[in-house]
């Protein structure tokens, strides 16, 4: 084995057992090129980040010139950073009232345990509500969370007075009560294999936490920023919550995380005691200003609304295939089905071959994902799912 790999595997922390193990000389648009040339297309985006394409030249030219001006300066939260608050404030435009007060931190777990600090401050209360099949990250507390017990049984005790309930199951709602601090969910669970809620749910869910005072926390962090057809699911769903956590596609490629939520709210991490939250490198000048970038380029090229027919096409020339079973799909989140692991297996070493890059999730080892960047065309659609269907499923 040549010895990048060989010191890849001994050097770099593994916990996959089969990494892809494929080196990336560079990556541009929908592409990552090998050193010897050989391209894949990239149906996951580093599973919802690149959304904007890799290589972005309004993402990079950010990054260039916030990096020229200045870096790290002082723990989050003390100096004023324009990156920062321009990122803060786009946001803020963008969102719902009373989502206004953005706090930045530097990944998904970490928006998560800040949303989950957050709202047992503001209500006084412990006990956290989530759902089954539900993925929000592998730090402790985003894993007392998650709703796998098989990825989370060897890290037990985890928090206490936490409690599962069935997605898209009205009748578990009666188990959100006056006890309730929050509730977290994904608006579409990703990594269940892309499960959208069933019409009403969100709605429902939301009107139960407000009847007995508990707070709404939506992870978007895999949907947000045009993944799912709109810019936010929120906003596809009409239902606001108290508190919104984004990570992923916010930085546009690089580390950034934030949960946002009404100066209110907010305002429980401030006093008695002060400091409620504390991170060294949240809301890293370079990352606010690519993701700013991001943000003004989906918003520029109109991204987040073109996501649906790009994936209904999708959708479309994939699933009359005998070989899929069901593709569950929202915007341009797609889960193809093909009913079990052992063909799942075997369609990701086909489209390896075939130069396609896309894995299975976490809780669904039946699925492969398609979750290319949103800059992807109409013309590479149908080229893609030409060549997944001769060179993938004809082969199953
Ligand atoms: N929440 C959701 C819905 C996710 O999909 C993920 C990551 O896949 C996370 C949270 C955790 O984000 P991170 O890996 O940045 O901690």
């Amino acid at each position: 084995m040549e010895i990048l790999r060989k010191q890849f595997l001994r050097h770099v922390g593994q916990t996959s057992p089969s990494p892809l193990m494929i080196e990336v000389a560079r990556a541009e648009g929908i592409y990552f090129y090998a050193p010897d040339g050989r391209r894949y297309v990239d149906l996951i985006s580093g599973v919802s980040v690149s959304n904007v394409g890799h290589g972005n030249r309004e993402v990079v030219e950010a990054v260039c010139a916030q990096a020229r001006d200045y870096m790290h300066v002082m723990v989050y939260g003390e100096m004023v950073e324009r990156p920062q608050v321009n990122y803060a404030a786009a946001l803020a435009e963008l969102l719902p009232a009373p989502l206004e007060s953005v706090y930045f931190v530097n990944s998904g777990a970490e928006a998560v345990e800040g949303a989950l600090k957050l709202a047992k401050r503001y209500t006084h209360r412990t006990e956290i509500v989530s759902f089954l099949n539900a993925y929000h990250g592998s730090t402790h507390g985003a894993m007392s969370v998650m709703g796998g017990e098989d990825f989370v049984g060897a890290y037990r005790p985890l928090l206490p007075d936490t409690r599962k309930l069935r997605y898209n199951a009205f009748e578990d709602l009666a188990q959100i009560t006056e006890r309730t601090a929050c509730v977290l969910v994904e608006p579409v669970q990703g990594e269940s294999g892309v499960r959208p809620p069933v019409p009403g749910f969100l709605e429902a869910l939301r009107a139960r936490c407000s009847e007995v005072g508990a707070l709404l926390i939506f992870d978007e962090i895999q949907t947000g920023f045009g993944r799912t057809g709109e810019m936010f699911a929120l906003s596809k769903y009409g239902v606001v919550p108290d508190i919104l956590c984004l990570a992923k596609a916010l930085g546009g490629g690089m580390p950034l995380g934030a949960f946002v939520s009404s100066g209110e709210i907010m305002a429980g991490l401030q006093s008695d005691p002060p400091l409620g939250h504390i991170t060294t490198f949240g809301g890293h000048p370079v990352c606010c200003a690519a993701g700013l970038a991001a943000l003004n380029y989906i918003r520029k090229h109109d991204l987040a609304r073109l996501a649906e027919p790009k994936g209904r096409l999708f959708e479309e020339l994939l699933a009359d295939h005998p070989a899929v079973c069901e593709i569950r799909r929202s915007g341009l989140l797609l889960a193809v089905e093909l009913g079990s692991s052992e063909r799942l297996y075997r369609a990701m070493e086909l489209l390896r071959e075939a130069g396609y890059l896309s894995d299975w999730f976490l809780f669904c080892d039946t699925a492969f994902r398609i979750s290319p960047p949103l800059t992807i065309t109409e013309e590479q659609v149908r080229a893609c799912c030409a060549e997944i269907r001769a060179g993938v499923l004809d082969k199953l």
